[in-house]
């Protein structure tokens, strides 16, 4: 310790409420010492009571940035300079940038997303996918697969407080993309079935598959799927859902969210460093 922080060494956050479980410090700083970037990277308990003030210090403090975690992602915006295209678009950020004082907040939970399929030789530009979430991690992959040229996406959600979520987003997808996308009611199986048969990919990005909805799925069996659908989930806890479960026994490629949570880490390394992470050792890590 007394060799690895100097005072030179510069810091990085995540502010977040509750943090103290958070994989995020092990990974950044692991990603650091193997680098030998000179930064270290701490997790500080700040709810929306204290985010005002835990922003001033960062920039009173001339922080590099920092992570932002629940419950302040959709709370951040309002106390940085900036905001990424998609930050704006999905109303949330999950980092900031300290740019010589000028604090930029991004979210990189979509770039994630997107980067953990290249990763797995899966491209789904020009294709149409088929999601179901309209919560924090949906939105950010929604976003970004229409930024990123997903010719057509159908979103599917149950009538929740999340619904109105869910509008929201396909209302700012048809402002400002190409993308052909509408919403429908998770409940309506048939439909659901019918959007699924002529997708090229099915994402999973609900909470269901995790506690307290371990064991549980979206799609109620096998036949939903076919061997040549690429099916996705967003849980990395448990590695395999029940929905991935099914999807394998169906024949298709499967990919969980380790690869997500792994990229959306390496984006916001790369905003702060100018470096990627040292991909494969992570992998090893995380695993
Ligand atoms: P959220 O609370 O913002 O959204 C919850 C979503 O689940 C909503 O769409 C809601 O309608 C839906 N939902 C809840 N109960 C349901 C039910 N019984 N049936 C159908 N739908 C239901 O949560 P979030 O932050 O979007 O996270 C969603 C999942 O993604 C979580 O499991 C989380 O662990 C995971 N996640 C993964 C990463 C990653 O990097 N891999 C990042 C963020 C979230």
């Amino acid at each position: 310790m007394a060799e690895r922080i100097t005072g030179h060494t510069e810091l990085i956050g995540l502010m977040a409420y509750p943090i103290r479980h958070s994989s995020s410090p092990a990974m950044h700083n692991e990603a650091f010492a193997t680098l030998g970037l000179d930064y270290a990277y701490l997790a500080f308990e700040v709810d929306n009571s204290t985010l005002e003030d835990a922003v001033k210090g960062l920039r009173a403090l001339k922080m590099v940035g920092s992570n932002v975690s629940m419950p302040n992602k959709t709370v951040v915006g309002q106390y940085l300079d900036e905001l990424s295209p998609a930050a704006k678009m999905a109303g949330a950020v999950n980092t900031i940038v300290n740019d010589n004082g000028k604090l930029i907040g991004h979210i990189t939970d979509g770039i994630g997303y997107m980067q953990s399929l290249k990763d797995n030789d899966i491209d789904v530009i020009g294709k149409k996918m088929t999601i179901a979430g309209a919560g924090g991690a949906a939105t950010a992959i929604e976003i970004q697969a229409a930024l990123d040229g997903v010719k057509e996406m159908s979103i599917f959600n149950i009538k929740d407080k999340f619904w109105a979520n869910a509008e929201e987003t396909v209302k700012k997808i048809r402002e400002n993309t190409d993308c052909i996308v509408n919403l429908y009611d998770l409940d309506d199986k048939d439909k659901l079935r019918e959007e699924i048969a002529d997708s090229y990919l099915f994402a999973q990005a609900t909470g269901v598959g995790m506690k307290p909805l371990e064991g549980q799925t979206v799609v109620p069996d096998e036949t939903y799927f076919r061997p040549d659908l690429i099916v996705t989930d967003t849980v990395y806890a448990p590695r395999e859902t029940e929905t991935l479960r099914l999807a394998k026994k169906a024949g298709c490629k499967t990919m969980n969210g380790l690869g997500m949570m792994l990229f959306q880490g390496d984006a916001a390394f790369h905003l702060w460093t100018g470096k990627h992470m040292p991909i494969d050792h992570m992998k090893e890590v995380l695993d």
